[in-house]
């Protein structure tokens, strides 16, 4: 005959059986080696409550309780302080059985040891919330903290911040020194930030190049800049990741103070989103914007606008207006900027608002391509009419300079137009080493093949790196109005220029200043007769109309004088 107690013993599962007095009455050996008591003690040793272990009589006393009132009950999870194993868990289904008058005479219990279930579902929840390369929180925790952070402040008088970055330039990081670097200068962006907040804040990775910050009542906003700029000025602390020496960590800064009109984590981050990326569109490294109700304003008009421009395919609206640069020496015209214009419902929408929104939604190829058929054809239709042939400047966005079909589409333009490549100025800006600059240069090569000139637009507000000329076959440089601005309250901007100038000059380069308002301004420009000049001193951009009567009065005459 199979003794039941050996059957017992076999079992993984804990069975036990004991008296409301807590004295045990049955216990298998599974059942003794999770309550920590040694399986080989004889079963008459550990008969009485006073041998239980201390296990035991802690999770006993919570089960005969919950069985009392409800007669029995189901997986019931708990920790055992268990002295060898303190991580030790189980899950337990108890019932009573009740003698002839109902009263307990036996608990029953049915144990089963879920620790290693439980630390995989620690490890898992490891790996839902936190991020594996840094080990911050990720978004989904970030959000978690920042909900509980909103919550915190309707309760208490506290205030909370949230700061969020990105690292726009990991991409290309990635790209040129392969993603481990890329990986290593993550784990010190996150490392920098950590050493920068207090034990209360929360630094989260947030996104694949975006970490975000949530402070707790970092002392009003004195404190709040102190905290960004202590983190700006470690940003810009040159370091070292393997062997190379990198100059800073680039990054934009949104940042939203207080939460207190907030109801939702998600909307926190969408707006610290919106204003990081209103950051980045200043151009500047470590820039940093403050969100704000006005800034929403402008993103919802975007935003619809972006959706219009998405629609649209036949760019109805659009036109092209053209800014004559001229010789200041001698007020000769010299050439003209076509500049793109669109009216939307009858109102003008500023370039600066359509041209991202454009770049951002793909539709810059085909409005491009708009402006440089339109440019060409009037410059053909004013060399069969005056018989001259003049330079046009057309901006050419980075999106489309990386394009493969880019110099085929320029080159059958030039062709249909009946236009030569000489008679073009491409104007690019220096974001172009933010995109696939081989690409980039690759396109720039074939076009000036076709005899396509360049110049570099808005010179001096991107990298403003000398270096970076050698790398680009250029032309001419556009010197950025921000420098003519200040020119007459300003002695540095004007020994910047002047400087600037000179320099061009001795490079080779035509030089171009755009932006010229006032004679006072002219005037401190020095020697102008080597300059250009384009700025509403002397014309505003010109409908065809207008542009056609100022080529008649610059080459009309010489045709009549011909004659
Ligand atoms: P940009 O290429 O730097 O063009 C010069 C801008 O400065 C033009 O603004 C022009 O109207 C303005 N401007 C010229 N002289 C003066 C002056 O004396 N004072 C002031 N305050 N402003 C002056 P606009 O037409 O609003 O264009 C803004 C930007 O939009 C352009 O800057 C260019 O980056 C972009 N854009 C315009 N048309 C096109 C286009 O067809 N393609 C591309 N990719 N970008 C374009
Ligand atoms: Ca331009
Ligand atoms: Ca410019």
């Amino acid at each position: 005959m199979l003794d039941t107690r050996e059957i017992f013993d076999g079992f993984n599962e804990g069975f036990a059986c004991w008296t409301p007095e807590r004295r045990l009455v049955q216990a298998n050996a599974a059942f003794l080696h999770m309550m920590g008591l040694k399986t080989g003690t004889p079963f008459s040793a550990i008969d009485d409550a006073g041998a239980l272990s201390f296990a035991f009589s802690e999770i006993s006393d919570a089960l005969m309780q919950q069985v009392e009132a409800q007669g029995v009950i189901s997986n019931f999870e708990c920790r055992l302080p268990h002295a060898a194993d303190p991580l030790r868990w189980i899950k337990a289904d108890v019932r009573r059985i009740p003698d002839a008058d109902g009263k307990t005479r036996y608990y029953v219990a049915y144990l089963t040891d879920i620790t290693s279930l439980k630390f995989k579902e620690a490890e898992l929840s490891h790996l839902a919330f936190f991020d594996s390369l840094t080990g911050l929180p990720n978004r989904s925790l970030f959000i978690n903290k920042v909900g509980a952070a909103l919550h915190a402040a309707k309760r208490y008088p506290e205030q909370y911040a949230v700061i969020s970055l990105d690292m726009d330039a990991l991409y290309n990081i990635n790209q040129h020194y392969g993603r481990d670097f890329g990986d290593m200068l993550l784990r010190h962006t996150a490392a920098t930030l950590v050493a920068c907040c207090r034990e209360t804040d929360t630094v989260g990775r947030t996104g694949s190049d975006e970490f975000s910050v949530l402070l707790r009542d970092p002392e009003g906003g004195p404190g709040l800049i102190r905290i960004i700029k202590r983190i700006r000025a470690k940003f810009e602390t040159p370091f070292t990741v393997w062997d190379k020496q990198l100059g800073a960590i680039s990054a934009h800064f949104g940042v939203i103070f207080p939460l207190s009109e907030y109801n939702h984590a998600e909307s926190v981050l969408r707006d610290v989103g919106l204003a990081t990326s209103m950051a980045k569109t200043t151009g500047n490294s470590l820039s940093c914007k403050f969100f704000s109700k006005k800034m929403m304003e402008k993103t919802r008009k975007e935003l619809s606008l972006a959706v219009v421009l998405q629609k649209k395919h036949d760019l109805k609206g659009f036109s092209v207006v053209y800014q004559p640069i001229m010789r200041p020496a001698d007020s000769g015209l010299y050439a003209f900027e076509a500049l793109a214009r669109w009216s939307h419902q009858g109102k003008a929408v500023s370039p600066s608002i359509f041209i991202p929104i454009a770049e951002k939604t793909g539709f810059i190829k085909s409005l491009g391509q708009f402006v440089l058929e339109t440019a060409c054809r009037q410059l053909r239709r004013w060399r069969n009419e005056y018989g001259t042939d003049i330079c046009m400047h057309i901006n050419v966005s980075p999106h489309q300079l990386v394009a493969h079909d880019f110099p085929d589409s320029v080159r059958d333009t030039l062709y249909r137009t009946g236009i030569e490549g000489a008679q073009l100025f491409f104007e690019v800006t220096e974001s172009i080493f933010l995109r696939d600059f081989a690409k980039a240069l690759h396109n720039i090569n074939r076009l000036r093949q076709q005899g396509v000139r360049f110049c570099l637009d808005d010179f001096g507000t991107g990298y403003s790196s000398l270096s970076y000329l050698k790398l680009l076959p250029l032309d001419a440089l556009k010197i950025d109005r921000s420098f003519v601005q200040d020119l007459e309250k300003d002695a540095i901007s004007r020994v910047l220029l002047r400087h600037i100038i000179t320099l061009g000059t001795d490079l080779g380069y035509t030089l171009v200043v755009e932006g010229v308002e006032r004679q006072t301004q002219l005037a401190l420009l020095g020697d102008i007769d080597r300059l250009l000049i384009q700025g509403f001193y002397f014309y505003k951009p010109l409908g065809s109309y207008a542009a056609d009567a100022l080529m008649g009065e610059e080459y009309g005459e010489a045709i009549s004088r011909r004659e």
